[in-house]
């Protein structure tokens, strides 16, 4: 039987998982997750993805106060989201982690299905609730991709104070 996360008589067990992608929204339901998504890869001594995607509704947002100056909308989402995936990473000192955002008009777990099957990701690290908080069961993006995707998923379940 294999032995998830355990080191036993100084020999690292692994996971088996080459590539663990978590998808990261910043609510502390995530960075639990994005936390769990890293030790794995770290015993499994595989990649980590994190991918954060931008909820982009360009004729909703009002430009001048998302983006200061003459910067891109889109572009000054993309560097803020950027620089928060590098901060989290550089707290979990994972900085070999690979930050990516995406850019979504429709859905971010569509996007988050799409980019781990395009990147042969063998692990998805999802939290079980997000931004929305503990209103639902289980948060509408954890349950799609569970339904979704190809690949190994991981629900880390929020946990209440
Ligand atoms: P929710 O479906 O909003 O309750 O979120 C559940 C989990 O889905 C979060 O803890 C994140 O792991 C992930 N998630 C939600 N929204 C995004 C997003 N825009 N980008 C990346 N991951 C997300």
């Amino acid at each position: 039987m294999m032995a998830v996360g355990r080191q036993d008589k100084g020999t690292t067990m692994s996971t088996g998982y080459v590539h663990v992608l978590v998808a990261v929204d910043f609510s502390p339901f995530s960075n639990l997750a994005t936390r769990r998504a890293a030790e794995i890869a770290r015993i499994s001594n595989a990649g980590l993805t994190m991918l954060h995607v931008v909820d982009y509704f360009p004729e909703d947002v009002p430009l001048d106060v998302v983006a200061p100056g003459d910067e891109d909308p889109a572009d000054f989402l993309h560097r803020h989201a950027a620089d928060q995936l590098a901060a989290l990473a550089r707290d979990l000192g994972q900085d070999q982690a690979v930050g990516k955002v995406a850019f979504s008009t429709h859905s971010a777990r569509h996007e988050i299905i799409r980019i781990a099957r395009e990147e042969g990701v063998d692990l998805i690290v999802v939290g079980s609730h997000g931004r929305r908080g503990l209103a639902e069961y289980l948060g509408s993006t954890a349950h799609a991709i569970i339904h979704g995707a190809d690949c190994d998923v991981l629900i880390v379940r929020a946990q209440e104070d």
